[in-house]
């Protein structure tokens, strides 16, 4: 099979591979019709993330199952399915909390940049899509793979509900669908920080109610004034950043909630400010298997468009103009047709 392989910072190359098989009793193996590139593959391809073999890339997907191992139950040759970064049993205490992505036994997903993958836990980590995907709902699905399922944590993370404001900082996929979640789960305003027309425009389509160009204090300042100077009850941090976590901490109204779902790197705070500031910290990698029978059921029924974000379509053979892509900024997701 072809898959997409980093060898070194800045150098991706599209190899034949070996066809993953089934290893353990509770294995899949798909065939991917749709997966992409994150956010997050860019800290490895940018060197802000030491590696030192060959990287087998990519955690979203959507596949149909060709195979699976003997203790699966739940799934059959042909179900088209839909998982995540994290396999997980669905099943051990921490799960069953709804916090998959910490699961006892989980493990880390790579390799779905790629024509077939082979899925640990199958029966815990694959959700069945019921009937057919045109193609804007396998964008959709394809979303909630991870933007869209990490973008709904960061809401529930900072604790988004009907009559809540709420900034987004962060204009990248995550903090777009951060908008779209924050706007299913109630929120009255949505101020959406971005500089970018496109961005800003998608935001708005998403149910932003306010677009925040400016940056640094000049955007603390802007969003001072739209919350009478008090910030706002929620913040969604889609970044990674030290710069953009210390600006939605700033922006986090005390007895407010900081849902920070970008990568960390780099960040740090004081214990004495943290102590000070009363405001409730959430976040991490989000749980998306929780939230993804939800999602699917939304986008399969068509109330939602979370596929949107996707701007610029390849073949996986494209995979490096897709990467640059990402990494110029000069789209927001690429979508991986393998
Ligand atoms: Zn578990």
């Amino acid at each position: 099979m072809r898959g997409v392989v980093l060898h070194a910072p800045g150098e991706i190359r599209v190899e034949d591979l070996p066809d993953p098989a089934v290893l353990e009793p509770g294995d899949a193996v798909l065939r991917l019709e749709a997966t992409c590139v994150c956010g997050s593959d860019l800290w490895r391809y940018r060197g802000e993330d030491p590696f030192s073999t060959p990287q087998h890339m990519g955690h979203e997907y959507v596949g149909v199952v060709e195979e699976i191992g003997s203790s699966v139950h739940s799934l059959t040759p042909g179900d088209r399915v839909v998982g995540s970064f994290f396999a997980s049993d669905n099943s051990c205490e921490i799960c069953a909390a709804g916090y998959q992505s910490s699961c006892v036994h989980r493990q880390l997903m790579s390799g779905a940049q790629a024509q077939r993958l082979r899925v640990p836990l199958a029966d815990g980590t694959l959700v069945v899509v019921g009937g057919t995907p045109d193609d804007a709902q396998l964008r959709g699905l394809l979303a909630a793979s991870d933007v869209f399922g990490t973008g709904w944590f960061g809401a529930r993370a900072a604790a988004v509900s009907p009559g809540k404001t709420v900034v987004v900082v962060g204009d990248g996929a995550v903090g777009l669908l951060g908008v779209l979640s924050a706007r299913l789960q109630g929120a009255e305003r949505i101020i959406a920080m971005s500089r970018h027309a496109s961005r800003q425009q998608l935001a708005l389509e998403f149910g932003a109610t306010d677009i925040v160009a400016e940056r640094g204090d000049e955007g603390i300042e802007r969003v001072r004034d739209l919350t009478h100077g008090l910030g706002a009850h929620c913040v969604i941090e889609a970044v990674g950043t030290n710069e953009a976590m210390r600006q939605a901490f700033t922006l986090t109204r005390p007895g407010g909630h900081l849902g920070f779902v970008g990568v960390s790197h780099g960040v740090s705070f004081e214990g004495r400010e943290l102590f000070m500031s009363h405001v409730h910290l959430h976040g991490g990698p989000a749980p998306v298997r929780d939230y993804l029978p939800e999602l699917i059921t939304r986008i399969m029924a068509n109330e939602i468009n979370p596929g949107r974000v996707f701007d610029l379509d390849l073949p996986l053979d494209g995979a490096a103009e897709a990467y640059r892509a990402m990494d110029e900024r000069t789209a927001i997701k690429v979508m991986l047709r393998p």
